[in-house]
């Protein structure tokens, strides 16, 4: 099953240029079988995402971007926003409360560009990376940031044995499946969304 796990729309997304309608179109047109709602800090209300979806033809399923000191966190199955940029130790602790899921989003987006590490940094110095051991996966195919900065995140999932992710992190139709995740298994619901994602059953891909 092809989903993106990485989307961000309008007006919720005040970054976005997404109308929810047309990225079911989108998604349709280009084979995806279900999409993510991933806004910064606001998880959509139950109802709209299933009216939205209703008779689609494609799954919507909710998750939550959240702004941690450490990095941005994907949180799938966590029913509650969290505002503010919090600790990555915190958010640890509502997603197990909750038995929810974490990806770390993006984990080395521009690591070259803004001289966070330099040019020879290795993998293993990359893997202790803070947040990393608070997280659940990684985020190893995002649309948002260079070929290195995915290479290196991808390498580094390797190392610590992560399991990883692919997301768009769509802000304008066109660039929605642009990488995706692969699931082996159906997922008909975001309950069923835990499970695969814990399950480890998938591999990043993509549509475009
Ligand atoms: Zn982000
Ligand atoms: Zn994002």
């Amino acid at each position: 099953m092809k989903i993106d796990l990485h989307v961000h729309t309008s007006p919720r997304s005040k970054c976005s240029n997404i109308n929810p309608e047309e990225l079911i179109e989108e998604a349709v047109k280009i084979g995806l079988d279900g999409f993510c709602l991933t806004e910064h800090q606001v998880i959509w209300p139950v109802e709209e995402v299933a009216a939205l979806a209703a008779d689609s033809g494609v799954r919507i399923f909710r998750g939550n971007e959240i702004t941690t000191a450490q990095g941005d966190v994907l949180v799938f199955g966590l029913e509650k926003d969290i505002q503010g940029v919090v600790p990555i130790q915190m958010l640890k602790k509502e997603v197990e409360a909750a038995g929810a899921f974490s990806i770390l989003a993006h984990p080395f987006r521009g690591f070259k560009v803004f001289g966070m590490t330099d040019l020879s940094m290795s993998v293993e110095q990359a893997a202790k990376k803070k947040a990393l051991s608070f997280v659940d996966a990684v985020e190893v195919r995002n649309g948002k940031v260079s070929a290195q900065d995915n290479e290196m995140a991808e390498k580094v999932a390797d190392h610590l044995g992560l399991p990883g992710t692919g997301g768009s992190d769509a802000h304008n139709t066109d660039e929605l499946g642009q990488w995706i995740t692969i699931f082996e298994r159906e997922i008909a619901d975001e309950a069923d969304l835990v499970v695969e994602l814990r399950s480890g059953r998938f591999s990043p891909g993509s549509l475009r």
